[in-house]
């Protein structure tokens, strides 16, 4: 299989300068570093490549070689001895670069695990719509570690120390040999921190701090919705090797009200009325988040009338103007009728079905549509 060019995998012209290809190499191996691709092996791939154009291309003598032989050049004796070459320690430094860059800390060295930032939480809670309208505080428990104080946070059990990694001799790192070519990685044995404990603390099993939790309380301003997200910076999982804190994202969610539906700002509720009331108009209560108010009803008000109560919905997030409280007329049919109830309508009935007055303003307009409907069916 041919090998890619090395200018290629970089995506730099052949006469590219020092500080090109620097820039060049940063970019994609923050782009494919494992770390960030977990389990991607096309990634890795990229990653490893862009590697070895690195290690070429960052070295005058190297590079000289490969832009007169290519690729040949790199494998024959001119280009042998590169497993065992000392330019691991460039290797390594750009390695902490890439990352001080990414997390902000100023560690140099790379040798070894960190600094890394640690990682976002997220947790879920849930509040009465009440409580959303209101804005409440509510207190959440975040798993949390703490140094342990039996081994003093070195994973040691006390009396003994942590030994030198003879997987690395201390380096964190360790050579692999990929065919010409040798990469550095993270020691397996040590795990990168170029120690390791014989003897681990009884306390936390050698990882130096212990489980604890801590509470939060966080403020839930008033008017917030379902999959609204509340972030407390430095509240996440604690850094490595001097790393900051992740954060920790609340997302809040909203229960079903019993009454009320909530759409954005302004809450729906459905309001069931008696087919007396509808007919003669009247008076109801009605109830709001504040408590309850009076809401007219006019004569002949026809079910699935919506009222508007301006201001009486969910307050607005930040200073945004309050929702609307929307109440949709339902009319009830009356049920369990006593003989004389019965008797009363049955009069009514024969009472609405004369005279000159339209009492039903939906049904004669749709008995016309149903009448023209059959008429066009039978013909
Ligand atoms: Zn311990
Ligand atoms: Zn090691």
């Amino acid at each position: 299989m041919a090998k890619a060019d090395y200018y290629d995998i970089l995506g730099v012209p052949k006469g590219a300068d020092e500080a090109e290809i620097k820039k060049a190499y940063r970019r994609l191996a923050m782009k494919y570093h494992p770390d960030r691709n977990p389990g991607d092996k096309a990634s890795e791939e990229r990653f490893k490549e862009v590697a070895e154009a690195w290690e070429v291309l960052s070295d005058p003598e190297k590079r000289a070689m490969y832009d007169r032989f290519g690729h040949a050049g790199m494998g024959g004796a001119a280009g042998g001895g590169f497993g065992q070459g000392d330019f691991s320690d460039a290797f390594g430094d750009m390695f902490s670069n890439v990352f001080s860059e990414m997390f902000g800390a100023g560690r140099r060295g790379g040798r070894s695990g960190g600094p890394y930032r640690g990682a976002d939480l997220r947790t879920v809670v849930e509040i009465d719509l009440e409580a959303a309208a209101r804005g409440t505080t509510v207190e959440i428990e975040v798993p949390g570690h703490v140094s342990c104080t039996h081994c003093d946070g070195t994973g040691a059990e006390p009396g003994t120390k942590p030994v030198t990694c003879p997987g690395c001799g201390g380096h964190g790192q360790v050579r692999m040999q990929q065919g010409f070519f040798s990469l550095q990685q993270t020691c397996p044995r040590c795990r990168g921190r170029g120690t390791i404990i014989e003897t681990p603390c009884k306390s936390c099993n050698g990882a130096g701090r212990v489980r604890q939790d801590k509470t939060l309380s966080v403020k839930i301003p008033a008017g917030i919705d379902t999959g609204d997200r509340i972030r407390l910076g430095g509240e996440g999982e604690p850094g490595q090797g001097g790393g900051p804190a992740g954060d920790l994202y609340v997302q809040v969610q909203v229960r079903e009200h019993p009454i009320f539906h909530r759409d954005g700002r302004d809450l729906l509720c459905e309001m069931p009325v008696s087919f007396t009331t509808v007919a003669l108009g009247g008076e109801l209560e009605v109830p709001t988040l504040k408590g309850k108010v009076n809401l007219k009803i006019p004569a002949g008000t026809q079910t699935g009338k919506v009222f508007r109560l301006r201001g009486k919905g969910m307050p607005g997030l930040r200073g945004a103007e309050p929702g609307d409280m929307l109440c949709r007329v339902q009319v009830e049919t009356p049920v369990n009728l006593t003989a004389e109830q019965r008797e009363l309508l049955e009069q009514f009935e024969s009472l609405i079905g004369e005279g000159e007055r339209r009492h039903s303003p939906h049904a004669s307009s749709w008995l016309d549509s149903v009448k023209g409907f059959f008429d066009r069916f039978t013909s």
